[in-house]
């Protein structure tokens, strides 16, 4: 089943009547149990396209399927079920994650809890959740009393709670020190290969980008390249566009007048210098 579906998906944010153009049109398809990273510059529009996937923001144009669901005709109820009962989120800044008041152990039973699902029934104990991203001892204390790094490490433990069929994370190891970072990357496969949960997480981490199927680098609100199986490729968008990989855009800098000529399994682009015309 394809658990992602993206087709032509833009996202303009309106500022102060100002518009910010942060998706330009992006094709993805991600298929059950994959796991996939979004890599790129910061402002790139990474962040925009989990919140889009998430259902926390909709799509300015193109269209976009989750879970088999048409997320921009799904109203807010249906939306807030679906993701309480299909998909974990861990957003970037760590106390959004969180109920600041309940104890660390209450925000992951209170995510099982809330899902009421046949899944749900089967996950992990309370306990154990914590115990695996470090917090056994904490389990005790409000979650607004603990660091930005354990509330980070809390939200994976909510977001996996209810065993989620698809888990979206913002830069989930973004405050972690590297034995923190591996145990949470560690949890995210789990989900992957035990529960068949399909993984797209933001990050900046390359230990996270290296541990998963895909790699997608995002630049300028679209997808430029994807790594898998240690080779990366262009991706060519439904316009034609590539993104030139940094070394190749010193050979074709921006503004160059190219030609482009068919090979038998490609195209080649050649520079048109001056004078070489007619
Ligand atoms: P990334 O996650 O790759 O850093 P974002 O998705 O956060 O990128 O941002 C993409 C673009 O959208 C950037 O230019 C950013 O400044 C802009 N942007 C993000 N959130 C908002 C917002 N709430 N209002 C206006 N512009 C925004």
């Amino acid at each position: 089943m394809t658990v992602v579906s993206c087709e032509n998906v833009m996202h303009i944010y309106h500022l102060e009547g100002n518009e910010v153009i942060a998706l330009r049109g992006v094709d993805l398809q991600v298929e059950e149990g994959e796991s996939v990273a979004l890599l790129g510059p910061s402002g790139a529009g990474k962040s925009t396209l989990l919140w889009l996937l998430a259902g926390l923001l909709r799509p300015s144009a193109g269209g976009l399927r989750v879970l088999g669901r048409d997320v921009e005709k799904l109203g807010p109820g249906a939306l807030t079920r679906l993701r309480a009962r299909e998909i974990g989120i861990v957003l970037q800044n760590p106390a959004r994650n969180v109920f600041a008041h309940a104890t660390a152990a209450q925000n992951v039973a209170n995510a099982q809890r809330i899902a009421r699902s046949r899944r749900a029934s089967r996950s992990r104990p309370v306990n154990e959740l914590l115990g695996r991203v470090g917090l056994a001892d904490l389990a005790g204390r409000p979650a607004g009393r603990l660091s930005g790094g354990e509330q980070q490490r809390l939200a994976v433990a909510i977001a996996l709670a209810h065993r989620p069929k698809l888990l979206l994370a913002d830069e989930p190891t973004s405050q972690l020190d590297r034995e923190s970072a591996d145990a949470v990357i560690d949890l995210l496969r789990e989900a992957g290969a035990e529960n068949g949960a399909t993984v797209v997480v933001v990050t900046h981490d390359p230990a996270v980008g290296a541990a998963f199927d895909r790699g997608l680098t995002i630049r300028d609100g679209r997808v430029g390249t994807e790594a898998r199986d240690g080779n990366e490729y262009l991706v060519v968008g439904r316009d034609g566009s590539v993104q030139l990989p940094p070394a190749l855009q010193e050979l074709l800098p921006p503004g160059t007048r190219a030609r482009a000529r068919a090979l038998p399994d490609g195209v080649e682009l050649r520079r048109v210098h001056e004078g070489e015309d007619g």
